[in-house]
């Protein structure tokens, strides 16, 4: 017996993985998600997105994601709830494993994201949404004219400082070291900024506050325990891109799948999408966009797609 083969199989269902399934199924390819969780991905942890177009009022990611899932499945995709176990992606047809399923595809998109990683305080899961968060580009703007704090001395964390320089009445830039990683593109503004002051040699070691965050308290070897009063905090300590399953068979940078912006990874067929990919700026609006490509350049290779 023949078994089906996808045109297209993407791994993940957040705004990449969906976006790449509505324009996949569009252009009248058989489309197979495979999401291990719900529809969203991480726009499921925020309850309000007010950078999407379209939703002038803001939206839950919940529900975002979910109207991502129903739009590429009135065209046709499908969805499997399974996590992908293993993949071999250099050869045709490719072969995509959950734990109950072989899967096979002409082509395959990766969707996996990125996870930011966490301090591991005390009541820092909690607190995310209540005065802690991981994107000033997404946050920032709740926080305007009121006071937060930026961990990390990397180029997230220095933009982050930046942007919510512009916003916020004052910004500490906590860093466990006496000078940032930043590029050095960063430095000047920074130190330029009159609404930032630096808090060097420092560590978060608490997070404060009942119903939300009011201050937290850091520890410095110089100058022992401080409690800052703030309203917002912004971890940007760095990210985790879900990409363990594809080591050795797909080139990685930092952890990350390299592609471009034609999301074309090293191997024939085989796409990386959104936070997954090496990129500069990773939100929904640009993960949506990765995925767009993507189905293009799926639907072109198929077109020519030979079995080997
Ligand atoms: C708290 C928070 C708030 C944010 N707010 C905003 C905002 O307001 N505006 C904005 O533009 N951006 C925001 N972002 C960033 C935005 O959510 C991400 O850039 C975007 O979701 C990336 O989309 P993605 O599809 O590439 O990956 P993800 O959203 O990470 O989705 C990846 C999906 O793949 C699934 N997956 C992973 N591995 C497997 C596997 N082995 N098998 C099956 N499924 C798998 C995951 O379960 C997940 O659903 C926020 C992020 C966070 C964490």
């Amino acid at each position: 017996m023949q078994t089906n083969i996808y045109d297209v199989i993407i791994i993940g269902g957040g705004p990449a993985g969906y976006t790449a399934a509505l324009y996949a199924a569009r252009a009248g390819l058989s489309t197979l998600v495979i999401e291990k969780f719900s529809a969203g991905g991480q726009m499921t942890e925020t309850e309000s997105i007010e950078n999407f177009p379209g939703f002038n009022e803001g939206i839950d990611g919940f529900t975002l994601g979910f109207k991502m899932q129903a739009g590429a499945e009135k065209f046709g995709a499908e969805t499997v709830n399974a996590e992908v176990t293993g993949v071999a992606l250099l050869q045709t047809p490719k072969r995509i494993r959950t734990a109950r399923e072989e899967y096979l595809a002409k082509a395959v998109i990766i969707a996996t994201g990125a996870t930011h990683k966490h301090l591991g305080l005390d009541g820092e899961e909690a607190m995310i949404g209540r005065g802690v968060g991981y994107c000033a580009a997404c946050d920032g703007m709740l926080y305007r004219g009121k006071t937060v704090a930026v961990v990390g001395g990397g180029n997230s964390a220095a933009a982050d400082a930046l942007l919510l320089s512009r916003i916020c009445k004052k910004v500490y830039l906590i860093h466990r070291r006496d000078t940032l990683r930043a590029e050095k593109v960063y430095h000047e503004p920074l130190m330029r900024a009159e609404t930032v002051e630096f808090k060097w040699n420092s560590v978060v070691k608490a997070l404060n506050g009942e119903e939300r965050l009011t201050s937290i308290t850091i520890e410095s070897l110089q100058t022992g325990q401080e409690e800052l009063p703030i309203d917002g905090l912004f971890i940007s300590v760095g990210r985790s891109p879900e990409t363990a399953l594809f080591e050795g068979q797909l080139t990685l940078e930092n952890g990350y799948i390299v592609a471009g912006e034609d999301t074309k990874t090293n191997a024939d067929g085989v796409y990386a999408v959104g936070d997954v990919r090496t990129k500069a700026f990773r939100q929904i609006v640009t993960a949506a966009a990765d995925g767009a490509a993507a189905a293009h350049f799926a639907e072109e290779y198929i077109a020519n797609y030979k079995e080997k």
